[in-house]
This record gives structure tokens, C-alpha cells and sequence, in this order.
């Protein structure tokens, strides 16, 4: 008899629908928000970096730059090989229910069913912000051990108020109320953002755990991601972290490179101008919703949005089909200006 392997597969794993990424060619690639903008890694970074050798396995040149740039404490500091790997040790480690209001970065759902964690999804209110009243009853009735804020969101674009952040962070902290859980506030976008963020709330609040990553900034295919938390935290998550999760080039060429924050802050500069450029010109095309952003991608609403995100591919133009997290949406990440024109005048020629 053939061994019939779904059957030895756990039922959560069973249901799962692998995260999407596929390749699909394309002259113009706006749908994966990466940076327009790469970085060149010359012969020395190359040269420093041995191949026969483990990495380290705290990455601690790394680490020093990071905590020197963002002017924290290296033992504040955890790194991922992506900010989704870190979410990941954040489940296994905290557990379930995990919270978070949808839409929202898929991953935090992919890996909770993964893991056999409950999901608990809270609907963003009409103007895509926090319902605080909605949540704060959710965490008084199931308990969730993690909540999940991405701020800016993905794929809305916008930040959540930070008051009502604040008021969930408040409320899962204190002795009065009884109801602890770890609040993450994923700033994966927070380069390209007006507001401060929640660095500074840090030392306030235990239960406070910030990501970021470069993946934003011009360094995806490095997968370099961090956790920003109290350093009881970083050591629990650290016992399950895989012992050389980042690799020796990964750290060696984003230390070398973001040592020169200038040249970064440039191009969040260039991208987040031409965001705003972008925008006016969505605003300006008849047929079109985009909804204000604080990322460096655009999410907008159109009719028959399969067959404009068809039509702009057969342009060789690739956006996102958010069709299965706000129907009815595409999501455009924002290019280098000629992209960003290509992307603009194709745009105006398929909704004709
Ligand atoms: N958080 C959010 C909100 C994201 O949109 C993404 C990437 N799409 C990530 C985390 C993961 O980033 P990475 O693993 O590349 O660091």
C-alpha cells in the first residue's frame, strides 16, 4: 500500500496556504515593497567574509551599529533572519491566542495556524484604524498571550493613533486591569513615516516589543530583521532562536553598508516624495480610490481590480492583488520615478 503522508501531517499544516511569492516576470516590479534603490558591495566587504566558519552567532558588529544608530542598548537587541522569522519565535515562545486586527501582514495568521495557535481577528474600523472597544473586550474574554499591531499597516498604509495604541499597551500592562500580553508593534515601515514610533516608549512599557527590518531600506535580499524589547524578553526568545540564523555575509555586508546612514535617509527621502507624487496622480485618475499612506506603498481601490491588475501585467507592469484581504484593492509599491511614471501612464491607459 502507498504511504499516504497527508495523513501524518498535523491537521493546523494540513488546512495551511503557503505564504505567496511567487516569481512572476515583469519589466516593472511594484507589488513585493522592497526599495527601488539597491546598495553595491564592493571587493573588501566581500573579502572580510569567511566561508568556512560559522557566523557569529550574536552579530555583534551588527548589533553595535544598530544600537548606535537608533541609540539603544545592544541587549535590547535581537536579530531575525527577517523580521518574520522573529515573529515566529515570538509564537513559539509566547504562544496563543495571538491577536491582531485585520487587514494585516499575513504572516501573523500563517504562522499562528503553524503552530497550532488561536487566532483572534479584529476588523479595522471604516477609517482603517484600531477598534479599541472591540479589542480591549476580545482581551478580556480570550486572553490573548500576543497582540500583533503593524504600524504603518500593511496593506492599508497608515498608522494606527498612537492613543489608541497607547491604550492597548496600557491596558495589557497593568495590575489593575489583570489581562498581561506581549504588544509588538511591527514599525516595519516606520522609515517612510511621519510619526515617531514607539522606540521611544520602550523603557515605559514591559510588554512593549518593537520589529524592524532593512528589508524596507534597500536590503531585502539580506534578510535582516530586529526585535527591540526589555532584555528579559530578547533572552527567552533568544533560547529558541536558531544558532547562526544570520549569515556571515548578511552581517557583514548590511554593517558595512548602513554605517553610511546618509545615503539610507536619501532614499527613504526620494521614495517618500515620490509616494506623495504618486498619490496626487491616483487621486487625479478617474476610477480611482488610493488611500493615504505613510509606507512606501499605495493601496487603492478600482473596479475590476483582477482585470486592471491583469491587464497592468500584460504591461509588464506587477503590482499586488490584494483581492483576498481588501477586495477590491491593489497595492503599488512606490519606484524610482520612471517606474513610478511607467506604472502611472499604463494605469491611466487600462482604465481607459
Ligand atoms: N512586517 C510587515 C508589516 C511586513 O509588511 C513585512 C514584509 N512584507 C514584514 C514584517 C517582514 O519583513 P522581513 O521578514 O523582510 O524583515
Amino acid at each position: 500500500m502507498k504511504i499516504n503522508i497527508k495523513s501524518l501531517i498535523s491537521p493546523n499544516i494540513r488546512n495551511l496556504r503557503a505564504y505567496s511569492a511567487k516569481e512572476i516576470p515583469c519589466r516593472v516590479k511594484l507589488d513585493a515593497n522592497e526599495s527601488p534603490y539597491g546598495f553595491e558591495i564592493n571587493a573588501d566587504i566581500l573579502k572580510a567574509t569567511t566561508t568556512n566558519r560559522y557566523p557569529d552567532p550574536e552579530a555583534k558588529t551588527l548589533k553595535k551599529i544598530v544600537s548606535k544608530n537608533l541609540r539603544l542598548n545592544p541587549e535590547n537587541i535581537l536579530f531575525g533572519n527577517g523580521s518574520d522569522e522573529l515573529i515566529y519565535y515570538l509564537i513559539i515562545v509566547f504562544g496563543g491566542p495571538v491577536l491582531y486586527p485585520v487587514p494585516a501582514f499575513s504572516m501573523y495568521g500563517i504562522i499562528s495556524q503553524a503552530l497550532g495557535e488561536k487566532r483572534i481577528e479584529v476588523p479595522l474600523d471604516d477609517e482603517f484604524d484600531l477598534d479599541t472597544d472591540r479589542i480591549l473586550s476580545l482581551i478580556k474574554k480570550e486572553k490573548p498571550r500576543i497582540i500583533f499591531l503593524s504600524s504603518p499597516n500593511n496593506p492599508t498604509g497608515n498608522c494606527f493613533s498612537a492613543d489608541r495604541i497607547l491604550k492597548i499597551v496600557e491596558f495589557t500592562s497593568s495590575s489593575v486591569t489583570g489581562h498581561w500580553s506581549l504588544v509588538v508593534v511591527d514599525e516595519a515601515y516606520q522609515p517612510f513615516s511621519s510619526e515617531k514610533g514607539f522606540l521611544p516608549m520602550l523603557s515605559d512599557y514591559k510588554n512593549l516589543v518593537i520589529l524592524r527590518t532593512l528589508s524596507k531600506i534597500g536590503f531585502a535580499g539580506l534578510r535582516v530583521g530586529f526585535m527591540i524589547a526589555d532584555s528579559e524578553i530578547i533572552n527567552e526568545v533568544n533560547k529558541v532562536r536558531l544558532p547562526f540564523n544570520l549569515n556571515s555575509l548578511s552581517q557583514s555586508v548590511a554593517a558595512a553598508l548602513i554605517k553610511d546612514s546618509n545615503i539610507i535617509k536619501l532614499h527613504v527621502g526620494l521614495i517618500t516624495s515620490e509616494r506623495e507624487r504618486l498619490l496626487n496622480e491616483l487621486w487625479k485618475t478617474k476610477g480611482i480610490k488610493p488611500y493615504p499612506s505613510e509606507a512606501n506603498f499605495i493601496l487603492f481601490k478600482v473596479k475590476n481590480s483582477d482585470k486592471i491588475y491583469d491587464r497592468l501585467l500584460k504591461k509588464g507592469i506587477l503590482v499586488r492583488n490584494m483581492r483576498e484581504t481588501v477586495n477590491g484593492c491593489l497595492r503599488v509599491t512606490v519606484g524610482t520615478k520612471k517606474e513610478n511614471n511607467i506604472f502611472i501612464k499604463a494605469l491611466k491607459e487600462v482604465m481607459k
